[in-house]
């Protein structure tokens, strides 16, 4: 076999994220090729959390993934710098310790995913799950407008397992 002297890069892979310095667009674009587009939603507001460590420790595969990007989430917000802190996926309001916000799991549709993204709402834009998932759903739309077109599955509205 001859690679011969193609330039482009050798695979689509989202490693490096020279292109991307946005860590969030790098993680759409993931999902993006992962999912093909069907995604699966489930929101995590504060008063869920107990209910997902319960379910991670008791060895329920999604709930231990879920558990995981939350604990990588916070980590992200709280290390965020002062000057430019992590944002509500609606509105300028950021994210601080103060702050009552939900989160929004983005996986895509299938079993196993290996790529996901979460998306903060605030208290002041959604409180319910049908608004934070919907909040998360249109800033979806705008950063992936392809979407627009596709459908959006939501498997866990409420955050819990039905
Ligand atoms: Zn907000």
């Amino acid at each position: 076999m001859t690679g011969g002297a193609r330039t482009r890069k050798p695979s689509p892979t989202v490693k490096s994220g020279a292109d991307d310095p946005n860590p969030f667009i790098t993680a759409v674009r993931t999902v993006r090729s992962e999912s093909g587009g069907l995604l699966d939603l489930m929101v995590v507001r504060p008063a869920d959390f107990a209910f997902v460590v319960v379910e991670a420790a008791a060895g329920d595969p999604d709930a231990i993934r879920v558990l995981a990007a939350l604990e990588t989430t916070v980590k992200r917000i709280a290390a965020a710098p002062r000057r430019s802190p992590m944002r509500c996926v609606a509105c300028p309001q950021p994210l601080l310790k103060k702050t009552i916000f939900s989160f929004c799991i983005v996986e895509p549709s299938r079993a196993n995913p290996t790529s996901g993204l979460v998306v903060a709402v605030c208290s002041r834009c959604a409180t319910t799950p049908e608004q934070i998932q919907e909040k998360a759903v249109t800033a979806l739309r705008k950063i992936w407008p392809d979407l627009s077109s596709r459908p959006i599955e939501v498997t866990h509205p409420t955050g819990g397992r039905a």
